[in-house]
């Protein structure tokens, strides 16, 4: 079927003026908030899942690629269309259907936006917990594609923890319902198979998400520090301990020395990190808690520590964080955020391998990362369109990924792989194991149509 018999069969399904394919257009959903680039076929912006089933079909039956994209914030460039294609923009699929707080679930729609989700279910007395970074753009369908995390997945798990059932449209445009508002489900766990598979086993096109009782308390710390070992070290100490704080959030310098420049959260210039040590839950006992902590933090040789007196306080040192990305964003024309994880023991040792990978490349890398997951994310600042600085960042964040994958820990924390990191992937996996996914992939997408060129490496030839 050539182009334009294509968009006529599209503009059938959900509507010509749901279907864009200006050069403009294509070149607009031709990148994420990755490096890569690409450029689609047509885009479409399909209403309902019947829609999404019926584009799938088509595309199914032409052997055209799809590729799912919710706000296209991923950092690996999973909604990049490599080999052109049908991008399914679910972004007009944005309701939140049902909030079902006797069973406390909710059920959505992949456009709608994280953050909207968390403000619609405040008003209830609830909360959903997974909280990238992203959340005011990010969507529940990207989630969802990516296995988010954010700081709240320490205490309480990552997306996947908190999916009970989807709604799927499958490689062919047939509908299936995984999972559901019960509590255990028989048969072969494909929920789990397709969280995290970055739209390459179906598009979700609903969501049955698990939501908590919002914390009746909550105590938010900032630790400062004049060594990174130390913070480092604190933090293994206080798990150590047997706290699970909601939330243990690290940040060096570098990235303080940005944040401040930007947001002006009132972080210290002259210190090596920052620790934000949020605790959440009953009140009764939280004081106790927070002590506890302090007392670690002092025997792991702290400079001083802050205490949010209220709200205000509290937003504002979250506005640090929250700004981090885009705080370093404004120091150099690009950056590349590295997602890899480390047993959180081995943090100090690692971050310092990232510094003398730093002065190697000579770049600036700043680290701001779930460290409580001993997740980390260190920016590496270029210029892209410097070719030797480009060349220059991408062995470091290699080399940085391999310096995670040799502490025991593995490529990606929450960011998944798509594009960037196929060839770190044999870092951690050997050849019999891509060989069993590339059979799940076969059997869930037998003509290669779903977000094709991600996640699996290519056979070798
Ligand atoms: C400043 C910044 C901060 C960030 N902070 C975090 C963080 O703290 N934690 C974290 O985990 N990530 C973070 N991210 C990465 C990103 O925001 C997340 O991966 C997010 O979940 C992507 O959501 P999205 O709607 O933009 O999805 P997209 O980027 O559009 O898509 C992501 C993947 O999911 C697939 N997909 C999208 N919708 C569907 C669907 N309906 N069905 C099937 N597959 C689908 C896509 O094909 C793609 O592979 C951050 C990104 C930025 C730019």
């Amino acid at each position: 079927m050539d182009r334009m018999s294509l968009i006529g069969g599209l503009e059938e399904i959900v509507g010509s003026s749901n279907v864009l394919h200006s050069p403009m257009d294509m070149t607009l959903y031709g990148y994420d908030a990755s490096l890569g680039r690409g450029m689609p076929d047509v885009v479409v912006l399909p209403g309902s899942t019947e829609e999404v089933a019926g584009v799938v079909a088509l595309a199914h039956g032409e052997k055209v690629p799809i590729i799912a994209r919710g706000s296209g914030t991923n950092l690996s460039g999973g909604t990049i269309p490599i080999r052109g294609g049908i991008v399914v923009h679910l972004s007009r699929m944005n309701r939140i259907l049902e909030i079902d707080i006797p069973n406390r679930t909710v059920t959505v729609e992949p456009g709608v936006i994280t953050l909207d989700l968390q403000g619609r279910l405040l008003k209830e007395g609830f909360t959903y917990a997974p909280d990238p970074a992203s959340q005011k753009v990010s969507t529940i369908g990207g989630n969802v594609g990516e296995n988010s995390g954010g700081p709240h997945c320490l205490k309480y798990g990552v997306t996947t923890n908190h999916v009970l059932g989807a709604e799927v449209v499958l490689h062919d445009g047939s509908i299936v319902c995984l999972g559901g508002k019960s509590q255990d489900n028989p048969g072969y766990d494909l929920l789990g198979l397709l969280v995290g598979s970055e739209g390459t086993l179906g598009v979700v096109t609903k969501m049955i998400l698990r939501i908590l009782r919002t914390p009746e308390a909550v105590k938010t710390m900032l630790a400062i520090y004049d060594s990174i070992e130390d913070a480092g070290n604190t933090v293994s100490a206080i798990i150590a301990e047997g706290i699970i704080p909601a939330t243990l959030e690290m940040m060096d310098h570098v990235v303080m020395r940005a944040v401040e420049e930007s947001v002006h959260a009132g972080y210290p210039l002259d210190a090596a990190a920052v620790l934000i040590i949020e605790l959440d839950g009953l009140r009764d006992g939280m004081e106790r808690q927070a002590g506890r902590i302090r007392e670690i933090c002092k025997a792991n040789g702290v400079r001083e520590i802050q205490v949010a007196r209220d709200d205000k306080e509290r937003a504002r040192l979250w506005a640090g964080r929250k700004g981090a990305f885009g705080a370093m964003s404004r120091l150099r024309p690009s950056y590349m955020v590295c997602d890899g994880t480390v047993p959180r023991t081995r943090l100090p040792e690692v971050l310092n391998k990232v510094l003398e990978v730093g002065e190697k490349y000579d770049l600036v890398i700043g680290n701001v990362f779930h460290a409580g997951d001993g997740n980390l994310h260190p920016l590496i600042l270029f210029d892209e369109r410097d070719e030797k600085e480009l060349a220059a960042a991408n062995a470091a964040s290699s080399e940085i990924l391999k310096i995670c994958a040799e502490a025991g820990g593995t490529i990606s924390g929450e960011h998944g792989i798509g594009i960037e990191k196929l060839e770190e992937m044999s870092l951690i996996f050997s050849e019999a194991d891509f060989d069993a996914m590339r059979r799940v992939k076969h059997a869930l997408d037998p003509r290669d149509i779903l977000n094709p060129g991600k996640v699996i490496p290519a056979a070798p030839s």
